[in-house]
C-alpha cells in the first residue's frame, strides 16, 4: 500500500522556528493578556485583510456573537443563516440572544442561495449572516442587494476564509464586520482558540473592543454587560509570527486545489466549481451520493477524509426548539460530502496519489 496522507498537519513546519521565538518573547516579557502583541497583531492582520479595523477576541464565535451584540441584535430577533456551515454559525446567533433562521443553500456554490432569503424575512428579521464556507465567499453581490432592499444588516462569517475576496473586494469590507477564527485547522491558526472581526466602521470596532473586556470604559467600570473574550499574549504572538507565511500558503492551497481539479478529471465524483477567483481553500470537498465507499477505498489507499458537515444545522437536537425549516438541498450535500486533505505542506506526490486513488474508485453498480 501507498504511504499514509493524513487529514491535516498541525505542527509547526517551514514557520516553526518563529513560532517558537514569538513564545520566548511572551514569555520573557510578563505581560499575557491584552497587551502590545494583541496590538500590534490587530494592525497586521487589519493591512493584511484589507480592512481598517482588526479586533482580537477569544473565539470566531464568539467574533459572530460580539458583532451581533455591537449591533443590539438579541433578543426576538431573527438571523437568516445557510444550513451548510459548522453548527457554530447558528450557535453564536443563539449566544447572541437572537434565533436563528434557515435559508436553503445553492446546490453548486454550496453557500447561503440568495433566492431563498426573501422567504426568510419576517418582520423581525435583522441581519443576514452568510458563510463564506470551505474559504469561497457567497454570491455577496446578490445578498448584498436584499440586504440593502430590507434594510438588514449584512454580517459575513469568513470563519475559513482569511484574506479572501469575493469580486475583487476583501471579505468582511461588503458587510459590516467579518467575524474570524484562528481556532488550528483554519488557514491561519493559533496554538489554540482565537478570533477576531474584521470591519470598516470605527464605531463598531470600538464597541467590540468594549464588549470583548467585560463591556469596560476604564478599569473597573462596566458601562454595559459585556462578555469575556479576549485574544491572549501568546495566541497574538504566535498568529503575528504566522501572519507573514499566509499569502505563500494561500497560493499554495489554490495550487493544490488546481492539481486536483486536474487530476480529478474523470473520477466518479462532482468537483465544485470554483465561482470566485479570490478562493482560499480552506477545504476541498467533492460530492458522492456513495460516501461510505468512497472515503472506504481512500483509507484503502492510506488517503484521510473528513466530513464538512455530516448533519445540516437545522437537523442538529440542539436547533429542535427554534422550530427550523428543513432545507432540502442541505439535507442532501450533507450526505455526499466528503473533504480530501488540503494543507500547505501537503507533497506534490501525496496530491498525485490522493487523485490517483480517486480515480480507481467504482461505485456499486457501475
Ligand atoms: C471554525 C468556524 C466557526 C467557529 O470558530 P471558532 O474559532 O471555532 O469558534 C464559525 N463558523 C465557521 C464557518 C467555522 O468554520
Amino acid at each position: 500500500m501507498s504511504a499514509r496522507v493524513p487529514f491535516n498537519a498541525l505542527t509547526p513546519g517551514d514557520d516553526a522556528a518563529a513560532v517558537r521565538a514569538a513564545i520566548d518573547r511572551v514569555i520573557a516579557s510578563g505581560w499575557f493578556v491584552l497587551g502590545p502583541e494583541v496590538e500590534g497583531f490587530e494592525a497586521e492582520f487589519a493591512a493584511a485583510s484589507g480592512v481598517p479595523h482588526a479586533v482580537g477576541v477569544g473565539t470566531g464565535t464568539d467574533a459572530i456573537t460580539l458583532i451581533l451584540r455591537a449591533l443590539d441584535i438579541g433578543d426576538g430577533d431573527e438571523v437568516i443563516t445557510p444550513p451548510l456551515s459548522a453548527a457554530y454559525s447558528a450557535l453564536a446567533v443563539i449566544m447572541a440572544g437572537a434565533r436563528p433562521v434557515f435559508a436553503d443553500i445553492d446546490p453548486d456554490r454550496l453557500t447561503l442561495d440568495p433566492t431563498k432569503i426573501e422567504a426568510a424575512i419576517t418582520p423581525r428579521t435583522k441581519a443576514i449572516l452568510p458563510v463564506h464556507l470551505y474559504g469561497q465567499a457567497a454570491d455577496m453581490r446578490a445578498i448584498e442587494a436584499i440586504a440593502a432592499r430590507h434594510h438588514l444588516a449584512l454580517v459575513e462569517d469568513a470563519a475559513q476564509a482569511h484574506i479572501a475576496t469575493s469580486d475583487g473586494r476583501a471579505v468582511g469590507t461588503i458587510g459590516v464586520a467579518g467575524a474570524i477564527s484562528f481556532y488550528p485547522t483554519k488557514n491561519l491558526g493559533a496554538l489554540g482558540d482565537g478570533g477576531a472581526v474584521i470591519t470598516r466602521d470605527t464605531q463598531l470596532a470600538a464597541r467590540i473592543k468594549r464588549l470583548r473586556n467585560g463591556g469596560q470604559t476604564s478599569r473597573y467600570h462596566h458601562e454595559e454587560a459585556g462578555a469575556n473574550s479576549r485574544l491572549d499574549e501568546m495566541q497574538a504572538a504566535i498568529l503575528r509570527a504566522r501572519l507573514p507565511y499566509l499569502g505563500g500558503w494561500t497560493a499554495r492551497r489554490r495550487a493544490i486545489a488546481a492539481a486536483y481539479r486536474f487530476g480529478l478529471e474523470g473520477a466518479a465524483l462532482t468537483v465544485p466549481r470554483e465561482f470566485d477567483a479570490g478562493h482560499v481553500y480552506h477545504l476541498f470537498p467533492v460530492r458522492t451520493p456513495h460516501r461510505d465507499a468512497f472515503m472506504a477505498h481512500l483509507a484503502n489507499f492510506g488517503v484521510e477524509t473528513l466530513i464538512h458537515y455530516p448533519v445540516p444545522i437545522p437537523r442538529q437536537p440542539a436547533l429542535k426548539a427554534f422550530d427550523p425549516a428543513d432545507c432540502p438541498v442541505a439535507n442532501r450535500v450533507c450526505s455526499e460530502v466528503v473533504s480530501l486533505p488540503m494543507y500547505p505542506a501537503l507533497p506534490d506526490a501525496a496530491i498525485s496519489a490522493v487523485a490517483a486513488a480517486a480515480r480507481t474508485f467504482r461505485p456499486a453498480g457501475q
